[in-house]
């Protein structure tokens, strides 16, 4: 029998949506200080996080509307206990998305092999850095040699591609990119840089002081002859083949030169909050719904339905952090999920 199949995600300007990042937590294992404050404790109360049952509601209506690709994250996924449970369910289900999960891969030594055992494929690891003190000053804790265990593990294990996330800062780590990319390339891992965004806690985030893509293509372009690869998608990395290919650097401009008009996120907070973009002021509540005593359960499979299109519908055109009256949101980005 032919599976009844909903419509798409669809915002007001015709953007289709395929892809849902859901955050399973807000805590975290680090504090990096583009993310979180040291002193951070603002945390949510746990009886407020989704549950998994919850969680796979969620993500059940979301790809029976077309989203075919999920991204597990935080705060850092790997400390959700239930982990590798959340990856087969993902995995198990009628139209199984495409899933990755973006980690500081403290945890993936232990969890690398079960995770693909489960049903896991890839992984994006976030490292700024390839040197102690700096891992250390740029995150608040020693563990450096913790993420290379880690993304040893996820290379037995089989996990592939490996991807690594870096976020550079003036003055502590933005001399790094070469190395970081020499790194990579010799690993075999595909290596992203991405602007800082004003999204910490903090309030730190400064436009003047941020190091732009244009700096970071700059700083790579004495070592290394970069490319472009002709645009795909909604990706939003600007890609650059290295010298020559086939390995690749990614040059995520955010902020600079926003990607806002081929988006096709939308993302769901550990507490059950859904968002049509990371700088959003609105939340639409499916908690409150998945936690109804007086709707049945096909009730409540429809109204998850209904909001989550018309969070979609009311998704605005950008990100407008360039925007004069731009107010950056409330939750840092540990607690709406990078
Ligand atoms: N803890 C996991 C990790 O670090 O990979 C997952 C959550 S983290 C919020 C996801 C991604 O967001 C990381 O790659 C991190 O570098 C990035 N990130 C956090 N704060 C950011 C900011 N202010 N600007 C740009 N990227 C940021
Ligand atoms: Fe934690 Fe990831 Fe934020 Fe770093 S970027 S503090 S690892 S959530």
């Amino acid at each position: 029998m032919g599976e009844l199949r909903m419509s798409e995600l669809i915002d007001s300007f015709n953007r289709v949506h395929r892809d849902l990042r859901v955050s399973l937590t807000d805590r975290c294992s680090l504090r990096c200080n583009y993310c979180m404050p040291l002193d951070f404790d603002k945390w949510l109360p746990s009886d407020e996080l989704l549950t998994t049952d919850e969680l796979m509601t969620v993500i059940e209506v979301a790809t029976e509307h077309g989203i075919d690709q999920v991204r597990l994250t935080g705060g850092e996924p790997l400390l959700r206990p239930d982990i590798v449970d959340i990856v087969a369910r993902i995995k198990a289900l009628p139209n199984p998305p495409e899933l990755s999960i973006t980690t500081n891969a403290l945890r993936l030594a232990k969890l690398a092999a079960p995770l693909f055992d489960a049903g896991l494929s890839r992984v994006n690891v976030s490292l700024d850095t390839l040197d102690r003190e700096r891992f250390t000053t740029m995150t608040h804790r020693d563990r450096i040699d913790d993420v290379f265990a880690g993304l040893r593990a996820a290379r037995t294990a089989g996990l592939q591609p490996i991807k690594i996330n870096s976020v550079l800062m003036q003055g502590i780590n933005d001399d790094e990119a070469p190395a970081l990319l020499k790194w990579a390339i010799e690993e075999g891992f595909a290596l992203r840089f991405i602007e800082q965004m004003p999204l910490d806690a903090g309030g730190i985030w400064n436009r003047a002081t941020m190091v732009t893509a244009q700096a970071i293509f700059e700083s790579l372009s004495p070592a290394f002859t970069l490319s472009p690869v002709p645009a795909r998608g909604s990706a939003p990395a600007e890609e650059f083949y290295v010298d020559g290919g086939p390995a690749t650097v990614g040059i995520i401009a955010s902020v600079t030169q926003p990607f806002c008009g081929s988006c096709d996120r939308v993302r769901l907070t550990s507490d059950g909050q859904l968002r049509s973009c990371l700088f959003s002021k609105d939340e639409m509540d499916l908690r409150k719904i998945l936690r109804s005593e007086t709707l049945s359960e096909f009730d409540i499979r429809a109204e998850i339905s209904d909001r989550l299109q018309k969070t979609v519908l009311a998704k605005l055109s950008g990100h407008g952090i360039n925007n004069p009256d731009f107010v950056q949101p409330k939750r840092p980005m540990s607690a709406i999920g990078g």
